[in-house]
Formats: C-alpha cells, sequence, structure tokens
C-alpha cells in the first residue's frame, strides 16, 4: 500500500500573529514550490491563529488542522470549539488525544473516541494520539497500554481517509529522548495489526501512523524510513521553517 507520508507540526501553545504568520508563509512558499511533494505537511496552529493560518495557506498545499475538539457538536460549554465550528473555519484536521490532553484534562479513551466520531461526522481528518508514559514503559506496558488506548479510542468507522494514528511515547516529548527505531518499528507494527482486527486488513494498511517524541531533522530519517510510519507528529522542531522543512525532506 502506498501512503503518503504526513508530517505534522503541532505548535501547542505558542507563537504570537506575527511570528505564526511568518512560519505558515516561511512554509507555504517552499511548499508552493514543490510540484507534487512526496509528503503532506500539516500544520496545527492554536485556535487564535487558525483563521489567518488557513489564509496565508490558501492555493498552497499546506494543510492545517487544530489540537483539539469538543465532544459534542454544539451546547452550553464555553470555552469550547467543536470538530462543526473547526471544519466551517476551513481546517482539514484535528489532532484528538494528546498526550497534554490526557494528563493536564483528564480525557479518557471514551473522550477522545467521542472527539474522533465528531471529527468524521464533520468530514475532519483525525489525528488520534496514542502512547504510553515512562513508568509504563519502564513496567514493560508499552503494548498494553496501546492496545487500550487504539481500541477504545479508534471508532469503528475509522478509515484511511477520516483517520491517521500518532504513536507518541509521552516520555519523548518535548524532552530530547526517542525510542530506538526498533521500537518504534514494534509498536507501530502491532498498532497496524490492531487496526486490522478491528477496521479489517485494506483498511488498516491505508491508515497513516505518526511517530512523535523529539523528531527532528536529525533523527527524522531514521524513523521515516521505518516501514510502518508514514510521517511524524513534531511538536518543538515544527516552529522553526527551516528544521520544519528538513524533516518534511526527509521523507525523500
Ligand atoms: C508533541 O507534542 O506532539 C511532540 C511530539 O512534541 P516534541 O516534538 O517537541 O517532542
Amino acid at each position: 500500500m502506498n501512503r503518503r507520508m504526513l508530517i505534522a507540526g503541532n505548535w501547542k501553545m505558542n507563537v504570537m500573529n506575527s511570528d505564526g504568520l511568518a512560519l505558515a508563509k516561511g512554509l507555504a512558499d517552499k511548499i508552493k514550490t514543490v510540484e507534487d511533494t512526496l509528503f503532506e505537511m500539516l500544520v496545527c496552529p492554536p485556535y487564535t491563529l487558525i483563521s489567518s493560518v488557513i489564509d496565508v495557506s490558501l492555493n498552497t498545499n499546506l494543510s492545517v488542522g487544530a489540537q483539539n475538539c469538543h465532544t459534542l457538536k454544539q451546547g452550553p460549554h464555553t470555552g469550547d470549539i467543536s470538530a462543526a465550528m473547526l471544519k466551517d473555519l476551513g481546517c482539514s484536521y484535528v489532532i484528538v488525544g494528546h498526550s497534554d490532553r490526557r494528563s493536564m484534562h483528564g480525557e479518557t479513551d471514551f473522550d477522545i473516541l467521542c472527539k474522533a466520531n465528531m471529527a468524521i461526522d464533520a468530514d475532519l481528518k483525525t489525528i488520534i494520539c496514542v502512547g504510553e508514559t515512562e513508568d509504563e514503559r519502564n513496567t514493560e506496558n508499552t503494548l498494553k497500554v496501546v492496545k487500550n488506548q487504539i481500541l477504545g479510542s479508534v471508532p469503528d468507522n475509522a478509515t484511511a481517509k477520516n483517520t491517521v494514528v500518532a504513536y507518541e511515547p509521552v516520555w519523548a516529548i518535548g524532552s530530547g529522548r526517542t525510542p530506538t527505531i526498533e521500537e518504534v518499528q514494534k509498536v507501530h507494527s502491532a498498532i497496524r495489526s490492531l487496526l486490522a482486527q478491528k477496521l479489517g486488513e485494506d483498511t488498516a494498511d491505508g491508515i497513516r501512523l505518526l511517530y512523535g517524541g523529539s523528531m527532528n531533522a536529525k533523527n527524522a530519517k531514521e524513523f521515516l524510513s521505518l516501514p510502518d510510519v508514514d510521517g511524524g507528529l513534531v511538536g518543538g522542531a515544527s516552529l522553526k521553517v527551516d528544521e520544519f522543512w528538513a524533516i518534511g525532506q526527509s521523507c525523500s
């Protein structure tokens, strides 16, 4: 199966207006010059910047997404944003279940399943994040944890078109530490097998699996060369045009 690589930048709660626009413009300009890029490049700015980044991305191949959405479509939820609103704004993707949301906002697999369902209903592509904590890794529970997260948070109607899964070991996020490439391949291959059991071989074969956790321009190629790694979810290194672009270039 030929899966198009996806290089996704999660800006988190970083970047003010002018820096964000410069970052998006720098990427959009680069991506415009590549006829048919080998990879898809996505940025997920904070809500405050989504609209202006979408303006910058118009008529380019730069995709724009959000970092979170609500479990419901609308209603009395002060300060929240629904998947349908993100679609209305012009987003094409939304990240759900990032470990920041799981740990700081107490999100459960069921919450993430509801968010993913909302995203799919709104015709957004959803990036569902899974990954073990350091303790879970040290007690050799990585595969068990990831299995429960996949079974609990991936919707039954997930397809290669509407769903991407990101494996992000929590201890590797923002730490400068990464698993070995063998460990990453092992987890990704286990995720693909679980998706095959849940959704069927053909669907699982088409779903893109991203690695995330301290990916940078230096180590990206190693991860992106693995058979079951179809891109990266990048935090810190997505905040600089040249670094993030260089990660994209590692897909070739
Ligand atoms: C992330 O937050 O999704 C992430 C992978 O961050 P970093 O690349 O900085 O580790």
